[in-house]
């Protein structure tokens, strides 16, 4: 088998889109897979044609949202528009082979004629297509001299056999009158020149295939593979849009989800390996295949995205755990201190059981983020209001102060014999010292709590409460 190739080839719109993302991850790992012998090629080509939209951090989104995903690409991303010349050489070449013509209809007339093609429901044809003799010395279009009867059939490797009407493929616009390359004309020339093998994307350019198909057969060149992949849709089954979260990896990024996460749950939208659901990309890459690809279009879902998140975030060790999470606890507490941070790194099993993404991170860790000496008020303050509430907290206190061994087994042991000796349930003493303790927020087990505060933190909390 000759060698894989396949590409990614955005437009710049500044920011890498979920759907275009997970293009790229099928390319990716298409080109990828170790289960076959020959390592493919991965290519990406910026589609910048647009001039008055292109800019270069637009670009680079693009390429930073990739690698934040942990796809890489072969040599130098192809800038298309740094190949218009040799676009407009192709279109030459076929205008003197004969399978492109010269078109002077514009304005009214073009509109016109396309229009009465629409009311008799026949081919739009150009007046110009068998033209001989004198022409106008005005400005004109390339146009690709199309089948005009037949079909044209697709075979994708996703949809299998599309067929396609040729009345409803009219001779295309290759060349504007302003000399710049359509898309159908520069994609095809550059998919040709990048030696793409497979050309993997949405099923939105499905139609665009059998154009491109077209002009493949009359430059003479072999046609790449194609797989369609069906579009993303929202949870209720509608076209993706900004309410179901039709957003940039960047966004997601921002939402707390981890690079690993977002992958893999990419790849499960409209790609499946039985029932598995964890596929971290190194086991994707062994068992990534066309076949696997889904024909319906699949729903973005929230929850799902949450729970794979979960199972990434929990892999972690607690230091990168930690660390990923910095920048969203700083969003909450900027002087975050050393003592806090090592008191982070002792919560982080609490922590990953109750943030389903980074940026929950803040408020499961709300209890360590408090500053003192903090006020207790309403039901918060109810249970240090109760009688002998005080009495306990102060006890607490000078059995605490007196432990060396400060480890939440010995913690915990310690409360219990407390609790035993005033003969009480230990809910009577471990009420008002996790009031004094975590100002009412979510924390761990009280010893977990005692344990993780560490010692100064832990006394210096009791304290203000009975001062
Ligand atoms: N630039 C096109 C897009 O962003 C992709 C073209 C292609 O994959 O052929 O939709």
């Amino acid at each position: 088998m000759n060698q894989i190739v396949t590409r990614f080839a955005p437009s710049p719109t500044g920011y890498l889109h979920i759907g275009g993302a997970r293009t790229a991850l099928f390319n990716w790992l298409y080109a990828r897979r170790t289960s076959v012998t020959k390592q493919g090629k991965f290519l990406l080509r910026i589609e910048d044609t647009d001039r008055a939209r292109h800019n270069e951090e637009a670009v680079n989104a693009i390429l930073d949202g990739l690698s934040w995903l942990g796809i890489d690409w072969d040599g130098d991303p192809i800038s298309q528009f740094s190949r218009s010349e040799r676009h407009v050489a192709v279109a030459h070449q076929l205008l003197d082979a004969g399978h492109a013509y010269r078109c002077w209809l514009a304005g009214e007339q073009l509109a016109a004629a396309k229009k009465q093609a629409r009311d008799n429901q026949t081919r739009f044809e150009s007046p110009w297509r068998d033209h001989m003799g004198k022409t106008p010395n005005e400005p004109y279009v390339i146009r690709l001299k199309a089948p005009q009867s037949g079909e044209i059939v697709v075979s994708d490797l996703v949809q299998d056999d599309v067929r396609f009407s040729s009345v409803s493929l009219d001779d295309m616009v290759l060349l504007r009158s302003d000399c710049t390359p359509t898309y159908m004309l520069a994609v095809v020339v550059d998919d040709h020149d990048m030696a793409i093998s497979h050309i993997i994307r949405g099923d939105d350019h499905l139609i665009n295939a059998a154009r491109q198909q077209q002009l493949y057969k009359a430059l003479g060149w072999p046609t790449p593979a194609f797989a369609h992949i069906p579009l993303i849709h929202g949870a209720d089954g509608a076209k993706l849009s900004k309410r179901h979260g039709d957003l940039g990896v960047d966004a997601y990024r921002d939402l707390g989800y981890l690079p690993e996460a977002l992958s893999n749950y990419l790849l499960r939208l409209g790609w499946s390996h039985g029932d598995d659901e964890i596929i971290p990309l190194l086991q994707a890459k062994q068992w990534f295949d066309l076949k696997g690809i889904g024909k319906a279009p699949s729903r973005l879902d929230t929850d799902k995205l949450d729970s794979v998140n979960v199972h990434y975030m929990r892999q972690l060790g607690d230091d990168a755990f930690i660390e990923l999470s910095m920048p969203f606890i700083k969003q909450d507490a900027p002087n975050i201190s050393k003592p806090q941070t090592e008191q982070l790194l002792r919560a982080t099993t609490f922590l990953k059981q109750r943030a389903k993404n980074l940026a929950e991170v803040p408020s499961a860790a709300a209890f360590i983020l408090i500053s003192r000496p903090f006020e207790l008020s309403g039901k918060t303050s109810k249970p240090i209001r109760r009688d002998g509430a005080t009495e306990i907290l102060r006890e607490a206190h000078e059995l605490l102060a007196a432990v060396s061994d400060w480890t939440e087994d010995k913690l915990e042991k310690l409360l219990q014999s407390i609790a035993d000796e005033k003969g009480v349930s230990f809910g009577q003493i471990g009420q008002p010292l996790r009031a004094a303790l975590t100002a009412g927020n979510p924390a761990p087990s009280l010893g977990q709590t005692l344990f993780v505060l560490g010692k100064i933190e832990a006394l210096a909390r009791l304290g203000d409460q009975i001062s």
